[in-house]
């Protein structure tokens, strides 16, 4: 199967994210902003996920009602930090989800991204995960956290971003060819720095208002 890229288009999303990249948008505008664009990404996302009848009892009569088939809950997968602004939206339209850390930072000369944290549920196994990080930018960052959580075997793999650069999801597909990416936006690619052109500057530092 060919490696996947969906772009979510909805007017909402789009919106959001362009009010998002606006330079002069606030900190609390945009952390608020990135809440309600995970919710909805979040909706995209998951609209495939199988259901299953099971019998419940309404106040009128029982019947046989939709329910998401998967016996364990997802993995909600943040790459730190920028990711914690996805993961809180989605949260609160997935709230059994299970959650998953992975901390990486970029080393500024090399943008090779380095370990220093991971935590994810023990019993991984049996579920699904979603990865969450709002920018695809050079795709070491994404590619790294998606192998290292490789390791733990999970049923299966999603990412999850905001604006994606076409080198970063070249790079990132060329490892992980069945991992779909979800995005809100693919831009035109990266400056000498590493940061997508004209993508919405750094996620983190906008998140948490660090510069
Ligand atoms: N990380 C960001 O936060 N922004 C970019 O443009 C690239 C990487």
């Amino acid at each position: 199967m060919a490696a996947q890229v969906i772009t979510i288009d909805h007017p909402l999303v789009q919106h959001k994210l362009s009010l998002m990249r606006r330079v002069e948008t606030t900190t609390a505008d945009f952390r608020a902003l990135m809440r309600e664009i995970s919710l909805l990404m979040a909706y995209e996302v998951t609209r495939d996920l199988p259901l299953k009848l099971q019998p419940i009892q309404t106040p009128m009569a029982p019947m046989l009602a939709p329910m998401l088939a998967a016996e364990k809950k997802l993995v909600l997968a943040s790459i730190l930090r920028a990711g914690q602004g996805l993961l809180d939206g989605m949260l609160e339209l997935i709230p059994s989800a299970r959650v998953g850390h992975i901390g990486l930072y970029r080393d500024p000369h090399t943008l090779i991204p380095i370990e220093y944290y991971f935590k994810v549920p023990t019993d991984i196994e049996d579920r699904e995960v979603l990865v969450v990080d709002p920018m695809l930018a050079t795709g070491h960052s994404a590619a790294a956290a998606v192998a290292r959580l490789r390791q733990t075997r999970p049923k299966s793999i999603r990412f999850i971003c905001l604006v994606a650069a076409p080198e970063g999801i070249r790079y990132f597909h060329k490892q992980n060819p069945d991992v779909p990416i979800y995005t809100a936006a693919v831009d035109d690619g990266l400056d000498e720095h590493g940061y997508i052109i004209p993508g919405l500057g750094d996620a983190g530092d906008r998140l948490f208002g660090t510069r």
